[in-house]
């Protein structure tokens, strides 16, 4: 998305819906707000971690996108319910859409034990035998008799089956006979089930549950919603994530303040961050690229004390060449919003 189409974006109404959204995160602390940027990069970046991969390993389905964020959790707890939360906030706002890529069958005691392997049995319908055996019903068309294979006789001279009701071997397939479908025989009670109970063995607990007991449990696959771009590329994310980070670590923080340059002129900066009365520095953060003022800015702030914060939406080589001398006060947020405070708290100086 070019810096044109954020503006175009913001004017057409997305405006109430933008101001939801950062006010949900406004409660937030800095590594959740961060958190949830790194997931806007993974999903605009890597979109092809937005779908689930079946692991023949484990027989289960795993979102690469958790995988990555795992890693930075020792707790599995309290990963599982800080990803809830910043992906239920992504999809709420328009960030992350979810559709169901398949259903598994769970043990209704996964909360218990985990997940495990769900194997399928076949039981008899009559006793619940799970020793059943996949037999052929067979009709003999002449004489109408039908019946399991094993109840046919064999000749011993032809090897061929002999009808018991009519005793005429079974020539020609399709015409003297035919296969109606296969049945099963339960080899305790050797009645003959046609369709027999389908049942699933959980491979953790050792039960035995049917469709009614198991759980038949959504795997969702991600899909970048509208607005993703948006708040990666935009700088209000940015703008609300440094404000955090610093207020957290008792700076003094001041939005959209007015200060004056070397050559005496007022301008406006996004931030104003002190440590002490003597060290500060501003902060702009930028979207789009700036206008023509922006050069007589450029030119009045001071090196030592000015900062520019580039969103991923601008071109970093396009703007130096724009704008030559600010390669050492500009850095650009490409994963994480702490890669841009780490940056600018050096330049307030060790203790
Ligand atoms: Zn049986
Ligand atoms: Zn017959
Ligand atoms: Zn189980």
């Amino acid at each position: 998305m070019t810096a044109m189409s954020i503006n175009a974006s913001q004017e057409s109404g997305e405006g109430k819906l933008w101001e939801k959204l950062l006010s949900v995160l406004e409660w937030a602390d800095f590594s959740l707000i961060d958190d949830t940027y790194h997931l806007l990069y993974r999903i605009v970046k890597h979109p092809e971690e937005l779908v689930p991969r079946y692991d023949p390993e484990t027989d289960s389905y795993i979102s690469p996108l958790m995988e990555h964020f795992k890693k930075y959790f020792k707790d599995a707890s309290e990963f599982q319910a800080r990803m809830n939360l910043i992906t239920g906030f992504l999809l709420n706002h328009g960030a992350l859409k979810s559709t169901v890529y398949t259903r598994r069958i769970e043990c209704p005691r996964v909360n218990e034990h985990g997940p495990s392997r769900m194997i399928t049995e076949y039981h008899c319908i009559f006793c619940g035998s799970f020793n059943l055996e996949k037999v052929r019903v067979i009709q003999h068309v002449t004489c109408g008799f039908t019946g399991i294979e094993s109840q046919f006789k064999k000749d011993p001279a032809t090897g061929m089956l002999v009808c018991p009701y009519c005793n005429v071997p079974l020539l020609r397939k399709n015409e003297d006979y035919r296969i109606l479908k296969h049945a099963y025989q339960c080899m305790d009670c050797r009645k003959i089930n046609m369709v027999p109970k389908i049942v699933h063995r959980c491979s953790k607990c050792g039960g035995v549950y049917d469709y009614r007991d198991v759980l038949y449990t959504p795997i969702y696959r991600f899909k970048q919603g509208p607005y993703a771009e948006r708040l990666y590329m935009g700088k209000e994310l940015i703008l609300l994530g440094l404000k955090r980070y610093f207020t957290e670590k008792n700076y003094k923080v001041k939005e959209n303040v007015k200060v004056r340059g070397l050559t005496l002129v007022e301008y406006k900066v996004d931030l104003l961050i002190a440590k002490t009365r003597r060290r500060w520095i501003n902060v702009d953060i930028l979207d789009s690229m700036p206008g023509f003022a922006f050069k007589a800015k450029l030119s009045s702030a001071n090196p030592l004390t000015y900062r520019i914060v580039l969103s991923p939406a601008i071109n970093v080589d396009v703007f130096l060449k724009e704008y030559p001398g600010a390669e050492k006060i500009s850095f650009q947020v490409k994963e994480r919003i702490s890669e841009a405070a780490k940056w600018l708290e050096q330049s307030l100086g060790e203790d």
